[in-house]
This record gives C-alpha cells, structure tokens and sequence, in this order.
C-alpha cells in the first residue's frame, strides 16, 4: 500500500506555525515511506480564503520546501459530491433532517451516530475510546444548503485516497464522528496521528500573544526556511538520539510516527534563534556573502583605505543569529563615526590605569613590522603577561577604543582587519575624548 498523507489548511491569510508543524510532521511521513504528500484547501469559507489568502499559504509551503506530489484540491469545487453524498446517507437512513431549532429557517442534515462506543488506535496517543453515551448526532449540511467541516473533511479524504491523517490533537473528538462517517459511506477507515498541542512557557496553547506565531513573521525576521523547517519538526518527534540540527535527509531518514511524542510541545523562542546561527554558520561564505548584502550595501563600499569586506564577513559570520545583526556588527570596520556604548565606557574604559594601558598598547603596536592577526595576537598576550594586568583589564578598553563596543569576534582579528594604521588612530581619538 502506498501511503498517502496531507496538509488540509484552512486558508485565513495567516499561517499558523502549529499548522505548518502539521504539514511538515505529514511530508515527512510520506517522504521517510516512499508515499504521496498531497494538499487540500479547505476553503469553503468564502469570506477568509480569499485568492490571498491561498497565496500567503502556498508561499510559506513553498517558503519550507514542503513540495506536494498532485495538484492540490480544493475543497469549494466539491460541494455537489459533497452534497450527494449527504443525500445518500439519508436514504441509507444513516442521516435525517431537522429543522433545528424549530425557527422555520428550512431543514439541516443530521448525522445519525451509531449507538455504540467508539474505539480507535491512534499512532501516536494509543487506543483512544468514547462512550456511545457521550457522542451526539450532528450536523453535516446546514439549513442553507452548505455542507459542514465534518462532511467535507470525511468526503475530501476519501476522494484523496488519503490512508494517514495526522493533524493535532484538538481534532480528536471530531476523529470520533469522523470514523462514523467513513463507516456509514461504505470507505476504508484511514489511521489516525494526532500530533501533541504546541504550548507556551505557561502551559497554554501558543498564540501570537507569546510572540511570532506565523510562518510569515520568522521569514520576515531573516529565519531561514531550513531553520523553521528543523524547529518545527523537533516540536512533538525526536530522532531518538540527542541529535538537533539535522539536514532534512536525515531527517527523513530518522522519521517515525511511534517516536513521536504525545505530551504537549513547548515552544522555546531562543533556541530557536540559537538554531538559525547553526544554520547560518553552516552556510557557505558566498551564501552568507549574498545573505550580508542588503544588510550592509549602505556603508560596506570598497574603497581603497576600507577593509575587506569578505574578511569581515568571516569574522562575523559564526556570531550572527539574524541577517539584521549583520549591519550593527559591521559598522564600526568601515566608518570611523562608530559610537561608544555608554555603559562600556564608564564601567571598561573610565577606570584607574586604562588610558595608560592604551597609550602603552599603542607604543607596542607602533613598533610592529607587520599587522596581521598572530602578530597582533602575540603582542597583546605578551603584554598582559609582562604588565601582570590580565586580560580583563587590557582587552576591553582596547575593543571599545577601536569599535566603541564592549563585545564582539575575537580582537586579534578584529584589529588586524582594521590595520594597524586605523587601530592606532582610533586609540588615540579615544584617549582624546575620554582620557583628558
Ligand atoms: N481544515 C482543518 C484545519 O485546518 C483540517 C484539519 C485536518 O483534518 O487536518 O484544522
């Protein structure tokens, strides 16, 4: 049997990282068995899945690499066979009509629930059971004509030839009606996933309130695809090992239903972040390059007395989390306008012996025949060895004097990239300001 697995969003111009979690958990099947990953948009609300709306939704598919092996379905050209089927339930007396409420609003369909307990095994969460005392008949097409959620879902599924629905976890009562549908329409019943909920520090289900919750904000934010893609898929499965960031091979390789988890997902924002430098780290130098660009295209000109910028683009690349870093980091290595950080100043530079130690630093830097990084590394660890000052008291007022920051790469580079000339001019522009 081909396996055959989907995403049914409901278009509503927003997507939804519990949704798209879903979405991956469902590629993911279908590509670790050798099946078919298919969509369906359910967008029988007319007024929410507008053309947009859909768009926005294919994008962020697109946007996670989530290729689909058929032309998507869309679930508004199904109402006729929706509604057929509706008539067939009722004359196999499987269904009856009402006129709910008794307002004389016209008729709806009501499925009739078998009067029985409801048992199924789900993959993920175990046999899972409803007594028939609890489960009410409902409706499948409205008193105006429309056909409900429930019936579609069943019908879209069966048209599909859909053989593993994994969806989260709020849709497990619906599961319950859902398997009576398929039994009443004569349909093999497919396996149930449902994916554990997606909850916040507190506990509670993850909404915008807790921060970025559509797909649409990380890809604003300067996240990767690749990024969001590993996150989501380590939000309710683990490969069974303590691995993290893993290409998506591997991922598809180490894909399990039985290792996915049943108890809620946390969302943890900074590892997330964390995760996007794994990423970024790992990119190629001309990927990071053209990733930079934008990011420092204003003040990163090359001019003959500027330093390289593919050597500062290596010195930052390990430290960035956010292309919108890229620019701040920058900065200082091509103007020479940088501004000091208040707070470094008055706690590193302002302090008993500083401006010595730089007029001494230059003094030895002076003297030095050549710039690069292990001569300048070596001059610093022999002064901090020879003056007894340790590190603390000789590398900040250094960095600030030369970037205006308090943290940064490793100095040596950094100065070294600066060449010598510009580092001994920005030491004494500092002393000037602050030393006097
Ligand atoms: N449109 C439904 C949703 O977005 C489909 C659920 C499903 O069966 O996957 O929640």
């Amino acid at each position: 049997m081909t396996i055959r697995t989907r995403f049914a969003p409901s278009p509503t111009g927003n997507v939804h990282i519990g949704n798209m979690r879903a979405a991956i958990f469902n590629w993911l099947y279908a590509r670790h068995t050798g099946g078919q990953f298919l969509l369906r948009v359910e967008d029988t609300d007319r007024e929410r899945s507008t053309p947009e709306a859909i768009e926005t939704l294919l994008q962020a598919m697109d946007w996670l690499g989530l290729d689909v092996d058929e032309e998507p379905l869309y679930q508004s050209t199904r109402m006729d066979a929706h509604l057929a089927a509706a008539e067939q339930l009722l004359a196999d007396g499987h269904a009856y009509k009402e006129d709910k409420g008794g307002i004389g609003q016209g008729e709806c369909i009501i499925f009739r629930m078998p009067e029985e307990d409801m048992v199924f095994e789900d993959e993920i969460k175990g046999t899972l059971t409803k007594k028939a005392a609890d489960t009410q008949d409902f409706v499948i097409v409205r008193s105006n004509g429309t056909p409900v959620f429930h019936l579609a879902n069943v019908l879209d599924d069966i048209e599909q030839r859909v053989t593993h629905v994994i969806r989260g976890d709020d849709h497990i009562e619906n599961t319950y009606r859902h398997i009576a549908l398929y039994k009443a329409l004569g349909a093999p019943v497919p396996k149930f996933a449902h994916l554990p909920m997606i909850i916040n520090a507190q506990g509670k289900p993850y909404s915008k309130r807790d921060g970025d919750a559509f797909v649409g904000d990380f890809k604003e934010k300067g996240f990767l695809g690749e990024t969001l893609f590993n996150y989501l898929a380590l939000l309710g499965w683990s490969p069974g090992d303590d691995r993290e960031v893993m290409t998506r091979d591997e991922m598809i390789a180490a894909f399990e239903l039985t290792s996915c988890k049943s108890s809620p997902a946390q969302v943890d924002l900074r590892k997330l972040l964390w995760m996007n430098g794994e990423y970024i780290r790992a990119m190629k130098p001309e990927e990071f390059a053209e990733m930079a660009k934008a990011e420092v295209s204003a003040f990163a000109k090359a001019t003959a007395d500027k330093p390289n910028l593919d050597a500062v683009l290596a010195l930052l690349q390990p430290r960035i989390k956010l292309p919108s870093e890229i620019g701040p980091a920058a900065a200082f290595f091509f103007s020479d306008d940088y501004e000091y950080d208040e707070k470094a100043v008055q706690k590193k530079l302002l302090k008993e012996g500083s401006f010595q130690t730089l007029e001494k630093i230059a003094e030895i830097f002076q003297g030095l025949e050549t710039f690069d990084e292990a001569t300048v590394d070596k001059a610093l660890h022999d002064f901090v060895e020879e003056s007894g000052l340790g590190f603390g008291a000789v590398m900040p007022p250094v960095r600030i004097a030369v970037s205006g920051q308090q943290s940064g790469p490793d100095l040596a580079p950094v100065l070294s990239i600066l060449g010598k000339e510009k580092v001994l001019e920005r030491i004494q522009k500092t002393i000037d300001r602050f030393g006097a």
